[in-house]
């Protein structure tokens, strides 16, 4: 595992501005330099400037809302105005209310599959459709089918990184953000978590005396997946961390934080653990109280990159060989595609998120419930 670290010394970064109408390209390439992102370098700026501005400039032409996923790396995050940056679940939320005909999600399928599912009157795009997920592509609805005959009358409450077709098989969805609320919310004494084994475990262990938690793995043979790239922390990397870079357990100004979907031990070893949102939410209020010098988040890299660019103050080191394949297949051009289609009312059905009705509305249901169960 690679780590490196960010520059402890950058200034606070500039939002991108939605308007970009009289942008030029020396415009756009001195925004970039603006940002003083520690990813970001000179050569960086200079060879994508002219496509980031080609981008801007269709984006604004027809009203296209652009998502972007926090594991999004900089130059295609930094495409998305701060409002549509976010996790799945909050940037789904954000695409439910807008009113822009084009919504392209700089992520991964199933992504935007509940994009589409939350405002299936637009046309929900995304880069590369053939971009997959370790957790989604693993576990299908035959899978909660099975699940239900071996435990049957025990809801089933699915993670959001799960195909259409499997929510529709759920009882209820849940996020890395809510699931131990919304799974104390759910009749009965067993509960079924899928797909992710380790998120189970993890949620066995938060929610141990109160709910029993079943899950693909457990005394039981069936299907269940995990995160690839959480699934690469493992406690010796965590100690290791912590020795190298000075981050003691339990240091009152550095932390080593660690998300939902990675194993057992990894979160008992972190100093906080949660979702990408809570983690986020955690740094911002340390920063607030200045009481956040260094940080490691044993999650997806671009994360990090991200984080450093938002929390200057902070010195972040990334474990940057621990990128996800399936995001990193986002880039500018394909982006870039996806726009030129547009411009020339050219076949967009290569980028296109297209469900039936029935699944749209089967699959609307468990997450209504979480939305209902979290309001
Ligand atoms: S990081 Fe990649 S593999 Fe892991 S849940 Fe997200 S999309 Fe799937």
């Amino acid at each position: 595992m690679t780590v490196m670290h960010s520059n402890g010394d950058i200034p606070h970064a500039t939002d991108v501005p939605n308007c970009t109408a009289d942008l030029s390209i020396e415009d756009v390439k001195q925004e970039l330099y603006n940002r003083h992102h520690p990813s970001l370098t000179f050569l960086d700026i200079e060879a994508h400037a002219k496509t980031i501005h080609k981008i801007r400039t269709l984006k604004q032409k027809h009203n296209v809302v652009m998502l972007g996923h926090n594991y999004m790396e900089p130059l295609v995050f930094g495409l998305s105005a701060k409002e549509e940056q976010g996790d799945s679940l909050g940037l789904s939320m954000y695409a439910a209310n807008t009113e822009a005909p084009y919504l392209i999600f700089n992520g991964v399928p199933f992504m935007a599959e509940t994009a589409k599912i939350l405002n299936p009157s637009k046309t929900v795009l995304v880069a590369d459709k053939t971009a997959g997920c370790s957790l989604a592509d693993n576990f299908g609805a035959e899978d909660v089918r099975e699940l239900k005959s071996l435990y049957p009358g025990a809801p089933v409450m699915i993670y959001i990184n799960s195909y259409a077709d499997a929510k529709a098989e759920s009882d209820i969805c849940c996020t890395s953000a809510n699931a131990a609320h919304i799974a104390k919310t759910m009749p009965g004494d067993t509960l079924i978590f899928v797909p992710d084994i380790f998120f189970a475990q993890n949620l066995e262990e938060e929610l141990r005396g109160e709910k029993n938690i079943v899950y693909p793995g457990k005394d039981n043979m069936a299907r269940g997946a995990v995160c690839e790239v959480h699934e690469k922390f493992t406690l010796d990397d965590l100690i290791s961390i912590r020795e190298s870079f000075e981050i003691p357990k339990g240091h009152a100004h550095r932390k080593l934080y660690a998300h939902w979907e990675c194993r057992p031990d990894v979160l008992k070893e972190a100093d906080f653990y949660g979702s990408t949102s809570q983690i986020m939410k955690d740094i911002a209020e340390r920063v607030a109280e200045n009481e956040l010098e260094r940080a490691f988040v044993a999650s997806e890299c671009e994360l990090t990159s991200n984080l450093a660019q938002e929390f200057p103050e902070v010195q972040f080191w990334t474990a940057c060989s621990v990128r996800c394949s399936h995001m990193a297949r986002v880039n500018l051009n394909k982006i870039t595609n996806i726009l030129e289609a547009i411009d020339q009312k050219a076949d967009i059905s290569e980028f296109e998120i297209t469900l039936s009705p029935e699944i749209i509305d089967k699959a609307r249901a468990p997450i209504e419930r979480m939305l209902e169960a979290s309001a």
